[in-house]
């Protein structure tokens, strides 16, 4: 039970992670790279924007594999912003998974099986499946006996075989309500608009008539505008590698557990556990075969480690692997330490990144912000969460975002407007922003505090 709930509570802080760049839809960059100074929820941080955008070009031309990212800056300066920004340019099916390196210690299962699911989270597979479906716009029918054109318009049947049947019965109501209309007749071929159900006579042809039924009015579709009767049309499902893990490894479990989690559903029920490898490499080789087959295609994503610093050298040993796999996503670590030491060894070294992965990665720094900076970021964040506040109260916020973080600042917004909603207001004012800010401290007032009264705690 107590697992329950530490898997519970673990998924819910990732939502709200994600919750918090909601409002990131890109880079922000003009074509030329150049960054734009706000736009797509992006604001300021231009020249690591404009770095990552050529880190994307990159991509692009296929020339980085075995690299990877590393944003340098201070908390609350956007590196998971921007991790975020180049997975959204990359494309909307671009998956994007992040970990945090202090998360690898908490969790009951190895670290690098840890890293390993991280890896395949931040890999797309784009499975392309057949359907049989009525496809185009036109479509020519053949009539079978003269009578039709007048019975049909109540009791007109089709003889069709699909499996999309509405789209069928959808065509047919409108065939049948516009053969009322036309003059046709037994023979006539004619094409049918299938948008506005307008009928057009083609010509005549008897060739098929005797395959119809005859025991009663029936309209039978002779051919789609490119020849076929049924067109075979593509469904596309974008999943990653993990979700097929998951549901591999959950269908693998015995028959009345499987019941319980059966599917999709598998993949919200919590934890999965550590996956066999068995599993996976059934997996890749299945992977391989429909790549090869042309039925999947691999979407390489981007994985963001923040607090890479708190990685051992088990684990910087594993990224170093994984990137030279060529599904390897887009690896973007994070760190706001300088020269530290390497966990797990007595040496230290910038970033406390060992030196061979050090010189894979390409670094970025981020660069505190600006006071209109802090104030067009928590703009956008009111649009984002629906709030609307006066000119004061967003001064005071700016103020506070200034004077402690970009982040408290963040989280005040939501807590003002239910101060706001309590007392009944629709616009949140500075009361709000002032009551939220003696309600919930931030780090400095919260030192402050402890140093204070610290002869009353606990140690
Ligand atoms: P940490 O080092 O603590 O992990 P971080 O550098 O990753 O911090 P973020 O979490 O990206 O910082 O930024 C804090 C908040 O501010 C987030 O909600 C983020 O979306 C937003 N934000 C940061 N930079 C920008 C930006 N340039 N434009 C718009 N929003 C931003």
């Amino acid at each position: 039970m107590a697992e329950l709930k530490l898997s519970e509570s673990r998924d819910l802080t990732r939502i709200e992670r994600i919750g918090a760049h909601s409002h990131i839809r890109g880079l922000g960059l003009d074509s030329s790279l150049e960054p734009r100074a706000v736009s797509e929820g992006m604001v300021g941080q231009t020249a690591a924007r404009k770095a990552a955008g050529v880190i994307l070009q990159m991509i692009k031309d296929g020339k980085i594999a075995g690299r990877a990212v590393l944003l340098a800056g201070q908390p609350g300066t956007g590196k998971t912003a921007i991790a975020m920004g180049m997975a959204k340019s990359l494309g909307l099916e671009t998956p994007f998974a992040m970990i945090a390196g202090s998360e690898l210690f908490s969790l009951e299962m190895s670290k690098t099986e840890a890293l390993m699911q991280a890896f395949r989270k931040a890999i797309g597979v784009r499975i392309k499946e057949e359907n049989e479906v009525i496809e185009g716009e036109v479509v020519e029918v053949q009539i079978d006996r003269p009578a039709v054109a007048g019975a049909a318009s109540k009791t007109g049947k089709l003889t069709l075989k699909t499996t999309e049947m509405e789209t069928v019965y959808d065509l047919g109501a409108k065939m049948i309500e516009a053969l009322g209309k036309e003059k046709v007749s037994s023979g006539d071929v004619i094409a049918i608009d299938k948008a506005s159900g307008k009928i057009t006579k083609l010509g005549r042809s008897f060739s098929r008539s005797r395959d119809f039924d005859a025991t009663g009015p029936q309209v039978k579709f002779v051919q789609c505008p490119d020849g076929e009767l049924q067109k075979r049309k593509e469904v596309v499902h974008c999943v990653t590698l993990h979700e097929i893990d998951v549901i591999n490894s959950r269908s693998k479990m015995h028959k009345r557990e499987k019941k319980k989690t059966q599917g999709f559903l598998a993949l919200f029920t919590g934890d999965t556990g550590e996956i066999r490898a068995e599993v996976r490499e059934q997996i890749d080789t299945k992977v391989a075969e429909w790549r090869e087959e042309g039925k999947a295609e691999i979407v390489p994503g981007v994985l963001f480690i923040d607090e890479v610093h708190m990685l051992d050298i088990e684990c910087f040993s594993f990224l170093n692997r994984a990137l030279e796999n060529e599904m390897a996503p887009i690896l973007v670590v994070a760190t706001n330490r300088g020269i530290t030491a390497i966990r797990g060894t007595n040496y230290k070294s910038p970033h406390g990144i060992p030196i061979d992965l050090l010189d894979r990665l390409l670094i970025i720094s981020t660069q505190p912000y600006t006071e209109d900076e802090i104030r067009k970021i928590l703009d956008i964040r009111c649009q984002e969460e629906e709030v609307e506040m006066s000119d004061g109260a967003k001064h005071l916020l700016t103020k506070i975002g200034v004077e402690t973080s970009l982040r408290y600042a963040i989280h005040l917004i939501t807590a003002a407007a239910l101060a706001c909603q309590k007392r009944k207001a629709k616009i949140v004012d500075l009361e709000d922003i002032n009551r939220v800010y003696h309600l919930f401290l931030d780090v400095k007032r919260s030192t402050q505090y402890l140093m204070e009264y610290q002869n009353q705690y606990m140690f």
